[in-house]
């Protein structure tokens, strides 16, 4: 009866803040990115829609371009 779960990981690793409110983003299973709060809109901090959406501060490493 153990409810343990030693050895699941999260099915986003990589998560990075956004560059227009810092709240953590990440990808949805489209590949949009949005952030933690499942959000597309930043928000700020008087939790008003700022007018932009999740977007990454940083990109993860891009894939090899395809030639
Ligand atoms: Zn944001």
């Amino acid at each position: 009866m153990s409810q343990a779960r030693a050895g699941l990981s999260p099915p986003y690793p990589r998560v990075v803040p956004c560059r227009h409110c810092g709240l953590v983003v990440l990808r949805d299973i489209d590949g949009r990115w949005i952030h933690a709060s499942l959000s597309y809109a930043c928000r700020d901090g008087t939790g008003a829609v700022a007018g932009t959406t999740a977007e990454p501060a940083a990109l993860p490493p891009a894939p090899p371009a395809r030639a």
